[in-house]
Order: C-alpha cells, then sequence, then structure tokens
C-alpha cells in the first residue's frame, strides 16, 4: 500500500559520519551544533530568529507563554489540525475559542476569527492546515486592528509561501515540527521563529528552566517558570544534514501537488483546495474533498493507495471543546475531507494510476 505520509532519513553515507562525529564528541547536549543548526535554519526561513526546541509542542507552548496568555484568557482557534495545537493552549490554563473555517480550504476563516474575538482574546491560532498557506494577509490586518497576537502553527508549513516569503515571515510566533513524520524531521524536534529579538532572548531562558546559559549556575536567578524543552547536538546534526537537502524534498511534494491540483480540477464528485491569492502549498499532505467518502477509501485502498482522512476535528475531544460552537463550513468540509499520497516516495506512474481510478469514478 503507497502510504500518505513517509519518514525520510537522509541516505546512510552522508549522515552517518556525521551522526557519529557527535555522537563520540563527548558533547551531546545543547552545544555548538544546535547553535549551527538555528543560524541554518534561520537562513532558510529567512528573516527572525529560530529557537530550537525538543518539539513542536514545546515551540506552541512558549509562543502562547510569549504572547502573554494566561488561565481564564481564551486564544481563538480551529478545529481543523492535530492535537497538539489545541492542547497547548490548555498547556497554559486558557480556553479554546473555535472560529469556523473557509470552506475551500479548510483553514480557519478570518471572517470567523473576527466574530470569535472578545475581551478575554488574548492570542489567536491559526493552522496551514496539510501545507495549504492561510489567508495571510486577512489575518494580518484583523491582527493590527484588534491589537491581537497571531502564532501560525506551521508544523506542516515548512516551505509554503505567502507573496514569495515562506511560512515564518509573517506573524510574530511560527511553529515548526521536526516529528517523524513531518517534511524535515530530527527524529524529534521542533522550532520556534521570533520575530522580535527581545522576546527571542526571553525565549531561551524559558526554554531552559528560566536559566541563563552564558552565566554560571551561581551566578544566575531565575525569575519565571521555565521548561527542559531544548534541542540536543544529536538531534542538530541530523537537522543539519536534512537542511541541505530540504528544498530538494519540498520540491517533490510540490511539483506532485500541483500535477494532481491541474489533473483532478473538474473531475466530477471531487473537489480540489483552491488556495488564497499569492500563496503556495507545500502539500504536505494532498487534500481532496470527495463525495461518498467511505467508497471512495474503499476504491483507492482496494487499488493500494492509502486514502484518509487522518485527523480528527479537535472540537469532538471533549477536554478541547470548551465553547461548543456550530461550524457549518467545517461539518461541510470535514464531511468530505480525505488525503492521497503526495511526496518524495510518490512517483510519477503512482500519480496518473491514481489520477485514471479516480477519473474512473467509485
Ligand atoms: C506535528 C504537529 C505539531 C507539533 O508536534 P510535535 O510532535 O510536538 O513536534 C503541532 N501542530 C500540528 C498541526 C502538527 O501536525
Amino acid at each position: 500500500m503507497l502510504p500518505l505520509i513517509k519518514t525520510y532519513i537522509p541516505p546512510r553515507d552522508i549522515l552517518m559520519p556525521k551522526l557519529e562525529e557527535v555522537l563520540y564528541s563527548g558533547y551531546i547536549a545543547q552545544g555548538d551544533v544546535v547553535e549551527n543548526f538555528e543560524r541554518k535554519f534561520e537562513e532558510f526561513i529567512g528573516s527572525g530568529h529560530t529557537l530550537s526546541l525538543n518539539s513542536g509542542t514545546a515551540a506552541l507552548h512558549i509562543a502562547l507563554i510569549l504572547a502573554g496568555v494566561k488561565e481564564g484568557d481564551e486564544v481563538i482557534s480551529t478545529a481543523m489540525t492535530a492535537e497538539p495545537t489545541n492542547v497547548a493552549i490548555k498547556m497554559v490554563g486558557a480556553k479554546v475559542r473555535w472560529a469556523d473555517v473557509d470552506y475551500e480550504t479548510g483553514n480557519i476563516s478570518p471572517k470567523a476569527i473576527k466574530n470569535a474575538i472578545n475581551s478575554k482574546t488574548k492570542a489567536i491560532i491559526v493552522v496551514d492546515y496539510a501545507g495549504t498557506s492561510v489567508d495571510v494577509k486577512n489575518i494580518q490586518e484583523i491582527s493590527k486592528k484588534y491589537s491581537i497576537p497571531v502564532i501560525e502553527d506551521a508544523a506542516h508549513a515548512l516551505g509554503t509561501t505567502y507573496n514569495g516569503k515562506k511560512s515564518g515571515n509573517h506573524f510574530p510566533f511560527t511553529v515548526f515540527s521536526f516529528q517523524a513524520i513531518k517534511h524535515l524531521t530530527t527524529v524529534d524536534g521542533g522550532a520556534l521563529q521570533i520575530q522580535d529579538k527581545e522576546l527571542y532572548e526571553k525565549a531561551k531562558l524559558i526554554r531552559w528552566f528560566g536559566l541563563d546559559k552564558k552565566l554560571s549556575r551561581l551566578d544566575n536567578d531565575i525569575q519565571f517558570q521555565g521548561y527542559k524543552y531544548h534541542m540536543n547536538n544529536v538531534n542538530a546534526a541530523i537537522g543539519l544534514v536534512q537542511l541541505e537537502n530540504i528544498q530538494n524534498i519540498l520540491q517533490k511534494y510540490i511539483t506532485i501537488g500541483k500535477y494532481l491540483d491541474v489533473e483532478l480540477n473538474g473531475i466530477p464528485g471531487v473537489e480540489t483546495v483552491i488556495h488564497y491569492p499569492n500563496t503556495e502549498s507545500s502539500y504536505w499532505l494532498y487534500t481532496l474533498k470527495v463525495d461518498r467518502r467511505e467508497d471512495f477509501i474503499k476504491m483507492m485502498t482496494d487499488n493500494g493507495f492509502m486514502a484518509s482522512e487522518i485527523h480528527k476535528r479537535n472540537d469532538w475531544h471533549t477536554y478541547l471543546n470548551d465553547y461548543p460552537s456550530e461550524m457549518p463550513n467545517l461539518d461541510k468540509f470535514y464531511s468530505k475531507l480525505v488525503h492521497i499520497p503526495c511526496g518524495w516516495w510518490v512517483t510519477e506512474e503512482d500519480c496518473d494510476k491514481m489520477v485514471e481510478l479516480i477519473k474512473q469514478g467509485w
């Protein structure tokens, strides 16, 4: 069965020498290799400061702290995402206020965000679901008008662009995940891209117990709650090797995604994602909306192609559903949502076979 997602690990002869070098260097904790990875990742993104971490969830947690979200506050978010997005909101004691999605993309709707804002709203989390860019321009305008900071969860969206600039450049905080199945994996890991230099300095303390690594333990004085969220040299060594080839890997997802967008357009019973103007997806997942989804999934899997909705809408988790809300667009989107294989492991023949099968109907 051709899978929907696959872990990319660089070839042994390229990765292993670098990994061994770090493993036997005597320094496997957070050190120069981590520093090096952060500066290289900054270059890749193009602006802001990279705080490397041991997960994307840690990045979400720190972003919420830096945004000043506290117990009893509300954060506007989307239910069309993986659980970490919304579990992180609960980690700071805040409540999740849902905003409906745009049916065309499955991403949080700017209009719905506006309607959900109230005096308790302290932050907005937006997710580039499946790699599809959020409506950057309209979300930036709302953030400015109401002075509410936006956290972009770009865990699916490494390499996604708006106006030619990558995710990581558009909002004060952008979250990346380097977990096993994401575009770039360090086995586990994450990063928070922070635009403000002062907040970046504060974030480094939060990352490590509230301690300043530049000072000795005896000269340190913890002033606020910190965590143990740093990346180590071993994960960073893998990340550095991955970064050298990432553009190549991303391009494979994008080429296939764009090809499927064209080939599947206009087939009866199928709707492709309509992207916001001036954006390009990095197609971490290929999204389709189909009629009679269960039959579609059966037809695809019977023919050797994995197909699934993958994610459970997050308002269906009791603990996350602080304010049950009517979300008619999400209802419609979710009832038709399905993902089909797209990525570096999918060949041209696989693509053409999938298109042919879908054209034949189900
Ligand atoms: C993977 C993921 C994260 C973070 O995951 P970690 O496993 O903590 O790195 C956050 N949000 C979304 C949407 C994700 O898919």
